[in-house]
């Protein structure tokens, strides 16, 4: 493909994030439907070339657990980026529509998502950075695959604010200010599979609805000793995006869209300090779902398990030889 904008005809608005926002498109010289997502970069000519050839590794990602990518290209001030088109869309919305999502479903997506962190690993050397349900999607063949993966360094240094879309499934070593490693992945995906399994994001929610932001501040302020470098740019970050939405909605911190999410100092410092959330309440869900959402969630990454290793476990082992019936589950909604 020789991908341009006067080929691509909007057919329907998918989604937006914090990077930028999602169309649904027609090539109109193939009729092929895709994806198209629009990223807002503020960054020199010279930058925006790097990150269009990182991007090219997206097109030599081949599995069947991995959204396909048909090519990116630059549209000043933004970056497009074509991929495979899922029209199920991503497990967020599908469990704010249809509910707690069944834990066979579950299991069957957590095998999905290690297939697709391993091959991407072992393959082509990439760590996922930003696994959450917005980022795993469905389609009516009843496949599960990722995207929104870090292909590419630049891109990521570039948009900015991606700090708060991401920071709610942070590990506590990331918040801590470690590298990214697989199994910063490893957490983002235990606590994504509670979410789904729940219907609710985890973390309680001891935040404030406030008309301002002073909370944060003070917070912020007050855990300024306890935080490395890294995270108080972050905290700096995600302050200056809650007060431009705070302006925008005049709706208070509204982190996590339904606007009863604590605020983001809290749940960073809960996340880093409490006890992990696990699968409850205890004996709702097959033994086998709690030890491996468990052994997701080991705050320690040193005794977190590689997505390797939690191939392994009987809760995979169940889910790979599952009869549960994925396209018929995604013709219901
Ligand atoms: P964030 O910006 O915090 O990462 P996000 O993942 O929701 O959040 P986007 O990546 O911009 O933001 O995606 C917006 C929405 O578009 C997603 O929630 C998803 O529902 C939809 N979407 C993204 N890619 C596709 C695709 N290939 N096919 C169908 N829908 C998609
Ligand atoms: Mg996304």
């Amino acid at each position: 493909f020789d991908l341009k904008n006067a080929d691509l005809k909007n057919l329907a608005e998918l989604g937006q994030g914090n990077g930028g926002s999602v169309m649904k498109v027609e090539h109109v010289p193939t009729g092929t439907i895709m994806a198209k997502k629009i990223v807002l970069i503020d960054a020199k000519p010279s930058v925006r070339k790097q990150i269009l050839r990182e991007l090219q590794i997206m097109h030599d990602c081949k599995s069947k657990f991995i959204v396909s990518s048909y090519g990116a290209f630059l549209a000043e001030p933004n970056i497009c980026i074509c991929m495979e088109f899922m029209d199920k869309g991503s497990f967020d919305g599908i469990y704010k529509k249809i509910g707690p999502i069944d834990i066979e479903v579950v299991g069957m997506l957590a095998l999905a998502v290690l297939e697709g962190l391993t091959y991407l690993y072992d393959v082509h050397r990439i760590i996922h950075r930003d696994i959450k349900p917005s980022n795993i999607l469905c389609n009516s063949q009843g496949e599960v695959k990722l995207c929104d993966f870090g292909v590419s360094g630049e891109l990521i240094n570039s948009i900015a604010n991606t700090f708060v879309g991401t920071s709610v499934y942070m590990s506590p070593e990331r918040i801590q200010g470690a590298e990214y490693s697989v199994k910063s992945d490893v957490w983002s995906l235990g606590i994504s599979l509670i979410e789904l399994a729940l219907g609710r994001f985890p973390f309680s929610d001891a935040g404030s609805d406030d008309e301002d932001t002073s909370d944060l501040e003070s917070s912020s302020e007050h855990h300024k000793t306890a935080m490395n470098r890294d995270s108080l740019i972050a905290i700096e970050r995600a302050e200056k995006t809650a007060k431009r939405h705070n302006r925008r909605r005049s709706k208070g911190v509204s982190l996590h869209g339904g606007g009863m999410m604590m605020s983001i100092i809290e749940l960073m410092h809960q996340i880093v300090k409490e006890p992990a959330p696990r699968l409850s309440p205890e004996g709702r869900f097959p033994k086998e779902a709690e030890e491996f959402v468990n052994a997701c969630l080991l705050k320690d990454p040193e005794e977190r398990k590689t997505p390797g290793v939690l191939l392994a476990y009987s809760w995979m082992k169940t889910s790979r030889t599952s009869t549960f019936d994925l396209k018929e589950w995604a013709s219901t909604f």
